[in-house]
């Protein structure tokens, strides 16, 4: 008798969605076409070219959650990425990410 509530798998068709899913499912799409982070590569606030962390930070600003998502990732001290809009490296926010490579060398370090 339970066997018969649970699905047999096999090659039948897929389920019918209820119109519960089929408005939740709406609901995500609508949302997704209103925050930049889900509707492109979310990768993008991750990445490290400065090119690309520029591009999220500027997709950022159109974001209706701009505000709440910096302060959350201030709150949270985000080690990492783009949030609100600003870059954050080891929990706090910075001017710019900088690219790999080379530190910069100290303009007053003394001259060895
Ligand atoms: S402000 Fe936050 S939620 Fe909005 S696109 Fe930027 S990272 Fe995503």
């Amino acid at each position: 008798m339970l066997l018969d509530t649970l699905n047999q798998g096999g090659s039948g068709p897929w389920p019918t969605p209820t119109p519960a899913a089929t408005e939740a499912d709406t609901f995500d799409q609508l949302v997704a076409t209103l925050i930049p982070c889900r509707e492109y590569d979310a990768e993008l606030w991750f990445a490290e070219s400065t090119v690309d962390v520029e591009l999220a930070k500027s997709l950022c600003q159109e974001c209706p959650l701009r505000e709440g998502c910096l302060a959350g990732a201030v709150d949270r001290q985000e080690p990492w990425g783009v949030w609100g809009g600003e870059v954050f490296v080891g929990g706090v926010v910075v001017p710019r990410k900088r690219g790999r490579g080379r530190p910069r060398k100290d303009q007053s370090a003394p001259a060895a």
